[in-house]
């Protein structure tokens, strides 16, 4: 199934009405052809907690009920394998917006309710979002907008420095990598989801939602388009 696809993926330019992924014509207004949606990768049954796969549905995994996150759920799209690397390299680093419209609306077909009152990219540093002229998790918010009519409040949360990429660090340096990297303007929310392209080590996502719930907002829920998978 994953092959097929992967060997259906085509690169280039995009004209209006062709699928995202293979070029063929697709219905309209619709990001992609029905065979590529058809063929895209999901998990299943992800633990409710971390997203990691399980045997059952709503069972939580056992790192989950020995060591609980400190969001409330995490959502995410599948894991980070084809055709899910290119979309989000693309989105992040060619340019291609879209790709982000149409990762928050293929995620949107996977939630369900109660939805949070707000979705909150996680925000880029200001010089960063400059240079790339939007922010990649801000695209996959407006593409859930589209399908869940959710608000996107993109002033809620700022981040006061860029950090250094978190791939190379171990735990306690990711930890003080982004020690007061970011900041929370006052709010009055009860229920929010923080939303980024791609989970890793959750570091980042721990940081926040410790800031929501410092600032009072009981219920965050940790929402991507992917994760990559270390437990
Ligand atoms: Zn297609
Ligand atoms: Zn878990």
């Amino acid at each position: 199934m994953i092959r097929r696809l992967t060997a259906r993926l085509q690169s280039g330019p995009l004209w209006w009405g062709q699928c995202l992924l293979c070029r063929h014509d697709c219905e309209q207004q619709a990001l992609i052809c029905r065979q590529c949606r058809d063929e895209l990768p999901q998990l299943e049954h992800p633990c409710p907690r971390c997203a990691f796969p399980l045997a059952v549905t709503d069972a939580h995994c056992g790192q989950c009920q020995r060591r609980p996150p400190p969001w409330q759920r995490m959502r995410v799209l599948a894991d980070f394998e084809s055709p899910y690397p290119r979309l989000i390299h693309d989105l992040k680093y060619h340019q291609r917006a879209l790709n982000g419209r149409l990762l928050g609306q293929l995620l949107a077909r996977q939630l369900a309710p109660p939805y949070p009152e707000a979705i909150l990219p996680v925000p880029l540093h200001w010089w960063r979002q400059l240079r790339r002229g939007y922010n990649q998790a801000t695209e996959i918010a407006r593409g859930l907008q589209d399908v869940l009519n959710i608000p996107v409040d993109t002033d809620a949360l700022r981040r006061l420095r860029a950090t250094a990429s978190q791939t190379q660090l171990n735990r306690r340096q990711r930890k003080r990598n982004l020690h007061g990297a970011f900041a929370a303007r006052p709010m009055a929310y009860h229920h929010v989801a923080l939303l980024d392209d791609v989970i890793t080590t959750g570091t980042t996502m721990t940081e926040l939602t410790r800031l929501l719930h410092r600032q009072g907002v009981s219920r965050v829920e940790v929402w991507a388009a992917c994760r990559t998978l270390d437990h």
